[in-house]
């Protein structure tokens, strides 16, 4: 039985998502075909992802009279505990430095020294500092930059509140599409419209997704409620391939405060960069029991340490002790994570 679609909105390229992956997909493809229509959708506005969130920053190989691309190799590769892919590992650090340049090309702002060099963070894993950041609200400035960017392609439409629900393929034609057919077609997407609350149908000769992780899935996590795997619940629905499903990154600290908040406020790696410990509730230092790297070790490590400490001790939180960081330095680099965190002789945290 063949059915018709009629669409609401036609376009040429359909990328659901408006965080970095979707921006720049958007901006990359703009400007290398100007002929092309482009549309974006997000399910909030345009300012809310979790690329928006992120604090610490982007880790970067910079200073190459101290730092290389072999060293930030081999640290991620250890970081990954033997089960990264090394091609995409080779390809993310050597192609990253260009991609950050092209950032502060288009108009990203990253924290500077008084000489004039980028103030460059560290974080667990990594044996040099390599972090770029913009106070610690690095998201944001990455956000706000993309949303400018986007501004200067005619091409590129951006459109708010347009909840994506599930992709057109065949089966929507009528034709029964299974895991085993080979040849599985996209079309565009079925969304909602939250303004009209009607369900529109946008047809595309192409379809992206990034639509970013699923953190919202767990009880405690530092995800925005925006994180609730939409994409990848699509392309399973759609019998697409989904992979890698079993790998999710967890920050190992963020700030207890047992109010059933959600989501929980991140404490950036960055702080522990900065020189803060973990401790017991007590006040003594635990990692040198787990690795050298102590609380910098890479985030798996620390993650499991915490939790190994919780259930030893029956402790609802470890601590993370800044009390003998410069204040002013501390001040200035993290005024969000000050703003939000209760401050007393130990900044409390969970995992
Ligand atoms: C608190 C926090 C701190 C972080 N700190 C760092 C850091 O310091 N350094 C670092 O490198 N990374 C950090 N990260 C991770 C980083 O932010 C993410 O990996 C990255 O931003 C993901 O980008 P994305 O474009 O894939 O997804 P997102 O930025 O989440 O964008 C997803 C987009 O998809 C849209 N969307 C989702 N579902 C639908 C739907 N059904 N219909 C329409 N639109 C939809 C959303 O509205 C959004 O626009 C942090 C993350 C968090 C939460």
């Amino acid at each position: 039985m063949k059915k018709n679609i009629s669409p609401n909105i036609r376009t040429d390229v359909l990328i659901i998502g408006a965080g970095v992956a979707g921006l720049s997909a958007a901006i990359k493809l703009a400007m290398s075909r100007s002929d092309l229509d482009i549309t974006v959708l997000t399910k909030t506005h345009k300012k809310e992802s979790n690329t928006s969130w992120a604090q610490g920053g982007i880790a970067s190989v910079w200073d190459f009279s101290t730092d290389g691309y072999e060293k930030h190799i081999e640290d991620t590769l250890d970081a990954g505990d033997g089960l990264c892919d090394r091609d995409i590992v080779e390809i993310v650090v050597k192609e990253g430095h260009e991609r950050v340049v092209e950032l502060i090309e288009w108009g990203a702002r990253f924290d500077k020294e008084e000489d004039g060099d980028y103030n460059l963070g560290r974080e667990g894993g990594h044996s040099e500092n390599r972090i770029l950041h913009y106070k610690d609200i690095t998201g944001w400035e990455i956000q706000r930059t993309l949303n400018e960017k986007v501004k200067s392609f005619p091409n590129i439409t951006i459109l708010e509140h347009y909840f994506a629900l599930d992709i057109i393929t065949q089966h929507h034609l009528g034709r029964n599409v299974t895991r085993l057919t080979p040849d599985i077609q996209c079309f565009g997407a079925y969304v909602l419209n939250k303004k009209t609350k009607e369900i529109d149908t946008i047809l595309a000769r192409n379809t992206v997704m990034c639509t970013g992780g699923t953190g919202q899935i767990y009880k405690n996590t530092t995800n925005p409620v925006i994180a609730s795997g939409d994409g990848i619940a699509m392309v399973y629905r759609a019998k697409g391939r989904i992979a890698n499903m079993e790998f999710v990154q967890f920050h190992p600290t963020a700030l207890y405060q047992n109010t059933g908040e959600n989501p929980d406020f991140l404490i950036s790696e960055a702080v522990r960069g900065f020189g803060a410990v973990l401790k017991t509730p007590e006040g003594k230092e635990f990692m040198e029991k787990y690795d050298e790297r102590l609380s910098l070790a890479p985030r798996d490590i620390v993650a499991r340490a915490i939790d190994n400490e919780l259930k030893m001790s029956g402790a609802d939180h470890m601590s993370l002790d800044c009390t003998h960081l410069d204040q002013k330095g501390f001040l200035d680099h993290f005024p969000n994570i000050m703003r939000n965190a209760k401050v007393s002789e130990l900044m409390p945290l969970r995992i």
